[in-house]
C-alpha cells in the first residue's frame, strides 16, 4: 500500500488554526472510510513542552504511551478519535538529542554531521515511521511554526525531499493563509499570502491548496486573484471563515468538497461518505441551551489553553446532557487573597480543580475544595484537585492539623501527600514523572462505578506524588474513599466522597480521554451532578421566596 501524506504549513502569520484545520481534514477524511493520523512537527529546541510553563506552551497533552506533547495533538483525538502516541509529535530537540547521542556512540563513523542529510533524513523517518506505527492510509503532518522561520526549514527541506521520494500522487500540501484588513479602504489584501507562497517555493515546495483566513468575509475575485498568483487550482483557494465553534469546521470543509480534492488529488477513491454523527453533534451544540455554571480553580486561567482539556471534555459533557457549560475561571491565589470572595462559588453548580503544580496558590484550591465538601457542591479534582482534596479533608475533617502534601511543605506533620518512592532518585525534570496510561480496579458500589460500569480502567497520569497510603485508613474510616486503586503499584487513583452527592478526584488525567462526542464518564457524570444540584438550588430558592411570602 502506497501511504498518503499531507503536509499542513502557515504563511504570513501565526495562529491561523493549523492544528484545528489539519484535525478537521482528518474528521473528513477518515469519515470517507480511510485510516488516518496526525504528526506535529514543532521546530523549538525543548526536547517536549513536558518542562514548558503553561503561559508559554498551553497545556501539555500526554499520551496512552506516555509522551508529554503540544496540545494540538489533544486536539487532533478529539476530532480523528483515536488514541496517539509518542511518534506523533516531533521537536528539534528530538531530532537533535537522538543525533548527538549517536555521534557520542561513534555511530556516523567519522563522518561530518549536517543538517542536510541528517537532520532532514530523521524528519523523514520520522514521518514515514509516524504513518506506519499508526498504520495510517493517509497521515496529516503539521508544520508548526510559519513559513519563514529559521527554525522550520530543516522541515520544509524535509516536505521537499520526501515529494520528490513519493511524488505528487502520495503527498499534498495544504497551506493556511491570512488576508489582512486594512481599515482605511475597506479591502483585504492578498499580497502578503503572494510573498508567503514564494517564500515557500524558495524552499523548492509548491502548495496545493490555500486555506484563507480573514476576519471579513472573502469576494470571489480575490479566490481567483490567489490562484492566479499562486499557481493552484481555483477550487484549490479554500475560504476558512471563523466559527462559532472548532467543530464547525469539518461540516465547513466538507461543505467546500475538500476531502474530494484531496482525495482525488492523492488518486484515493472514497469508500463511504459518512459524517452524520459529527453534523448531529454540531446541531447539538449550536442549539439553544440553559446555562450551568461551573467553576474552574486554577494558577493559569488568564491563559484558557493551559486547561483546553479539560474546558472540552466540560463542553463535550454539556452537549451530552443538553446544557451550555459557562466556565467560571477563578484564579486560586485570588480566592487565597480574598481578592475573589470565596462567595464566587456559590454562583455554579460544579466545581473543578484542575492540574497544577508548586505551592503558589494551592491554600485557594483547598479553600474552593472545603466549599464543595460543605456546601454539597459537586466536585471534580484531577490530579492536583485529588491531592488537595485529600489534604482539605485530612485538616478539617480527620483532624490532622497541618496536613499537607511534601510538594507544598517538605517539613508537613502529616505528609498526606508524599512523593512516590520510585521518584525519589529522580534529579532531572524533562519526562521524568508518572506518565501515561495506568490500570485502576473500581469499587463496586461506589459513585465512581456508577459512572464507568466496569472494574478495570486505564487513564492517562502526570505526577510525581500519590496519597500516602499509611493514611489510607484513618481517611477510609472518615468517609473518604479510595473508589480506584492501582493493582500492582496499590496506589491511591480515585477517590470520592461517602457523604456528598457527588465529590470525585482522580490522580490521572480523564480529561485527555474524552472525546467531543464520548464524553468521559466522570465529566458526563460530573455535569450530570451539577445539572441536579442546579436544579436542587432552584427549588431551594423558590420555596424561600414563597415562604417570605407567606
Ligand atoms: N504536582 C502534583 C504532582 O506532581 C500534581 C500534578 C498534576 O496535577 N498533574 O504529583
Amino acid at each position: 500500500m502506497d501511504r498518503k501524506f499531507i503536509f499542513v504549513v502557515g504563511g504570513v502569520s501565526s495562529s491561523l488554526g493549523k492544528g484545528t484545520f489539519a484535525a478537521s481534514l482528518g474528521t473528513v477524511l477518515k469519515s470517507r472510510g480511510f485510516k488516518v493520523s496526525l504528526q506535529k512537527l514543532d521546530p523549538y529546541l525543548n526536547v517536549d513542552p513536558g518542562t514548558m510553563n503553561p503561559y508559554q506552551h498551553g497545556e501539555v497533552f500526554v499520551t496512552d504511551d506516555g509522551a508529554e506533547t503540544d496540545l494540538d495533538l489533544g486536539q487532533y483525538e478529539r476530532f480523528i478519535d483515536e488514541n496517539l502516541g509518542k511518534v506523533n509529535n516531533l521537536t528539534t530537540g528530538q531530532l537533535y538529542q537522538g543525533i548527538i547521542a549517536k555521534e557520542r556512540t561513534g555511530d556516523f563513523l567519522g563522518s561530518t554531521i549536517q543538517i542536510v542529510p541528517h537532520i532532514t533524513d530523521a524528519i523523514k523517518a520520522s514521518i514515514k515511521g509516524a504513518a506506519e506505527t499508526q498504520n495510517a492510509e493517509i497521515l496529516i503532518v503539521e508544520v508548526g511554526g510559519t513559513i519563514g522561520d529559521i527554525e522550520g526549514m530543516p522541515f520544509l527541506e524535509a516536505v521537499r525531499q520526501l515529494r520528490r521520494e513519493l511524488g505528487h500522487q502520495n503527498t499534498y500540501v495544504s497551506m493556511l493563509t491570512l488576508l489582512p484588513h486594512l481599515a482605511a479602504t475597506g479591502e483585504l489584501k492578498t499580497k502578503p499570502t503572494q510573498h508567503a507562497v514564494k517564500e515557500l517555493r524558495s524552499y523548492g515546495v509548491q502548495p496545493d491548496m490555500i486555506g484563507c483566513r480573514a476576519d471579513f468575509p472573502i469576494a470571489s475575485e480575490l479566490f481567483k486573484k490567489i490562484a492566479l498568483f499562486c499557481d493552484v487550482a481555483e477550487d484549490h483557494v479554500i475560504d476558512l471563515p471563523t466559527v462559532q465553534s472548532i467543530y464547525d469546521i469539518p461540516v465547513n470543509l466538507k461543505r467546500a468538497r475538500v476531502d474530494d480534492i484531496v482525495l482525488s488529488n492523492l488518486g484515493l477513491t472514497p469508500r463511504k461518505s459518512d459524517l452524520a454523527e459529527w453534523t448531529a453533534m454540531v446541531a447539538k451544540i449550536h442549539a439553544k441551551k440553559e446555562k450551568l455554571p461551573i467553576a474552574l480553580v486554577g494558577k493559569y486561567v488568564q491563559l484558557h489553553d493551559a486547561y483546553i482539556s479539560v474546558t472540552e471534555a466540560l463542553k463535550s459533557a454539556g452537549i451530552h446532557h443538553e446544557v451550555d457549560i459557562e466556565v467560571h475561571w477563578i484564579n486560586s491565589e485570588d480566592l487565597e487573597k480574598g481578592i475573589v470572595p470565596l462567595d464566587a462559588l456559590g454562583e455554579v453548580s460544579g466545581i473543578v480543580v484542575p492540574i497544577g503544580f508548586g505551592a503558589r496558590g494551592t491554600e485557594g484550591k483547598i479553600m474552593a475544595a472545603r466549599f464543595a465538601r460543605e456546601h454539597k457542591v459537586p466536585y471534580l479534582g484531577l490530579c492536583f484537585g485529588l491531592q488537595l482534596a485529600t489534604i482539605e479533608f485530612a485538616r478539617n475533617v480527620v483532624g490532622l492539623k497541618g496536613a499537607n502534601s511534601t510538594e507544598i511543605d517538605p517539613n508537613t506533620p502529616h505528609p498526606v501527600v508524599d512523593i512516590m518512592e520510585e521518584q525519589k532518585k529522580i534529579a532531572t525534570k524533562g519526562a521524568t514523572m508518572r506518565l501515561g496510561a495506568y490500570a485502576a480496579v473500581i469499587r463496586k458500589g461506589t459513585k465512581t462505578y456508577a459512572a464507568y460500569q466496569t472494574e478495570r480502567v486505564y487513564e492517562r497520569h502526570r505526577h510525581r506524588y500519590e496519597v500516602n497510603n499509611a493514611y489510607r485508613d484513618q481517611f477510609e474510616r472518615a468517609g473518604l474513599i479510595a473508589s480506584g486503586v492501582n493493582p500492582d503499584l496499590d496506589l491511591v487513583e480515585i477517590i470520592e466522597l461517602r457523604d456528598h452527592p457527588w465529590f470525585i478526584a482522580t490522580q490521572f488525567h480523564p480529561e485527555y480521554r474524552s472525546r467531543p462526542n464520548r464524553p468521559h464518564p466522570l465529566f458526563r457524570d460530573f455535569v450530570g451532578a451539577a445539572i441536579h444540584y442546579q436544579k436542587g438550588a432552584a427549588m431551594k430558592e423558590k420555596t424561600a421566596a414563597q415562604q417570605r411570602i407567606l
